[in-house]
């Protein structure tokens, strides 16, 4: 096979592509090959790395074959190289899952369903890890009592905050229809906001969130720098607490070690009632597999509690995802239960009791290795779009896949502020809303990190 200048297949190719992918995805992949044409009717593209090659083949081989076939009018023998020299097999790997195309809408939803029926105080366990928290929170929605606002309750992920939020939803309405009761997330108070500027109706969005008699928000560190929306809820918070109306709110750390929070915001958090929300000991743990447990109708026995008890120390939303695994796979397979076959399941994440930590150094380490750039460079200030995409995803993995807080995160991508972390990830969360090819490489990119090369195919 000789090398020879027979035309443009491929630019032509590429021009056909780019009208048929979105701008994002075409940046990110197509502008990074590199092809060579034969005389023979082969064309050769070159590609940085075999998992490039890999995710190449499986979402766009496709829309590649018939862009080139259209502008070759002829078949075309389509072979992948690596740039690095390496033979890189066209053998196709099998596609991700495809998600549906459910984009979630940004408008405001006020209707009760927003509040989980199962997250109420019944169904809370308390421990001493959360006792407070829990006491303070039924304090809240007693609708007699004045005490304690706002409500700031705040602790690692997984450990019931949510859950306590909408608690406090419930029970306020219990003890009234007339009452008002509003729960949110931080993030969409902001979208709200937002799309009351860009509809030109503020004045709808201040009505909806001013007229209640309790506003709970939850994860109020996703307001970090996002300096407008602060000036809003500011506004909110005094607007509600004039009227002597009650604010609930959650985040993953007190106000003080909130970066990028408004000053004035952060000492209205602090005329509240703090409290934090700890891991539950492991009695409480028992006891909280054990009311899961039954709320599923499993029966474990005392030795199997506790050993998933003892496994899972940090975190009730994994202890509750085990749970699911170990009814799920007995159901399945019809097994009996035994210590032996719970340690089978679990025992693949777990080493020395805990899941396998997945640390910023190995997402970086996949993403690097995927868009064939360096770990400087992945890290570094070049905005050009071959560091800036893999760049965006890294972050957008981190803040997935560990429980760092933003400016934990921007302290390993080379120090930078961590609203441009923030920003990454608001970026890849929206591309994935919007674009199924983003969302599956971002899950393939997930399964590498967890489960490591063993999850790429073979080559
Ligand atoms: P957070 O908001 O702190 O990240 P969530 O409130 O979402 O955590 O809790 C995660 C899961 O664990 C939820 O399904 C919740 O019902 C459950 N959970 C957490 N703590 C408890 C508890 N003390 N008792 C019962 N369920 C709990
Ligand atoms: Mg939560």
């Amino acid at each position: 096979m000789s090398a020879a200048a027979t035309g443009n297949l491929w630019g032509q190719a590429l021009e056909v592509l780019r009208s048929r992918i979105d701008e994002e995805s075409f940046a990110t992949f197509f502008e990074e090959i590199r092809s060579r044409e034969f005389a023979d009717g082969q064309l050769e593209l070159i590609v940085p790395s075999l998992m490039f090659r890999n995710w190449l083949i499986s979402n766009y081989q496709e829309a590649i074959d018939a862009a080139v076939t259209e502008v070759a009018h002829r078949e075309v023998n389509i072979h992948f190289a690596l740039a690095s020299g390496e033979e890189g097999e066209s053998t196709p790997v099998p596609a991700p899952p495809r998600g549906n195309n459910g984009a979630g809408s940004l408008a405001i939803n006020l209707q009760p369903n927003r509040i989980n029926p199962n997250y109420t105080f019944d169904r809370f366990v308390v421990g001493e890890s959360n006792r407070f928290a829990h006491a303070a929170a039924q304090a809240v929605a007693d609708p007699s009592s004045r005490v304690y606002n706002p409500l700031f309750l705040y602790g690692p992920v997984g450990l019931g905050k949510t859950h306590l939020l909408h608690a406090i939803g419930h029970a306020m309405r219990g003890y009234g229809s007339h009452l008002n009761v509003l729960y949110v997330t931080a993030e969409t108070f902001m979208n709200a906001f937002i799309e009351g500027i860009q509809k030109k109706d503020v004045a709808y969005f201040r009505d909806c969130f001013r007229s209640v008699d309790l506003l709970m928000v939850d994860d109020v560190q996703f307001f970090a720098g996002a300096e407008r929306t602060q000036t809003e809820f500011f506004h909110t918070f005094n607007h509600l607490f004039g009227a002597g109306k009650k604010i609930a709110i959650s985040s993953d750390h007190p106000p003080k070690e909130l970066p990028e929070l408004e000053e004035r915001l952060r000492s209205r958090f602090e005329q509240g009632l703090i409290v934090d929300v700890q891991p539950p000991d492991l009695e409480t743990r028992v006891a909280i597999l054990r009311r899961k447990a039954r709320q599923l109708n499993i029966d474990f026995s005392p030795e199997i509690e506790i050993y998933i008890a003892e496994c899972i120390k940090t975190n009730v939303r994994r202890l509750e995802g085990a749970l699911l695994k170990i009814s799920a796979h007995h159901a399945v397979s019809g097994e009996p239960m035994t210590l032996a076959s719970v340690r089978a399941l679990l025992g693949p994440f777990f080493t020395g009791g805990e899941p396998v930590k997945i640390g910023v150094d190995k997402i970086q380490g996949v993403v690097c290795k995927f868009f064939d750039i360096t770990q400087e460079e992945l890290v570094g200030s070049n905005r050009a779009r071959k560091f800036s995409g893999p760049r965006q995803i890294a972050c957008h993995l981190c803040r997935e896949l560990t429980d760092l807080s933003y400016p934990e995160i921007a302290r390993q991508f080379g120090g930078r502020d961590h609203t441009s972390i923030l920003h990454a990830c608001r970026k890849v969360s929206e591309e994935i809303e919007a674009d199924l090819s983003k969302r599956n490489l971002v899950k393939y990119l997930v399964k590498l990190v967890k489960e490591g090369p063993g999850a790429l195919p073979p080559h």
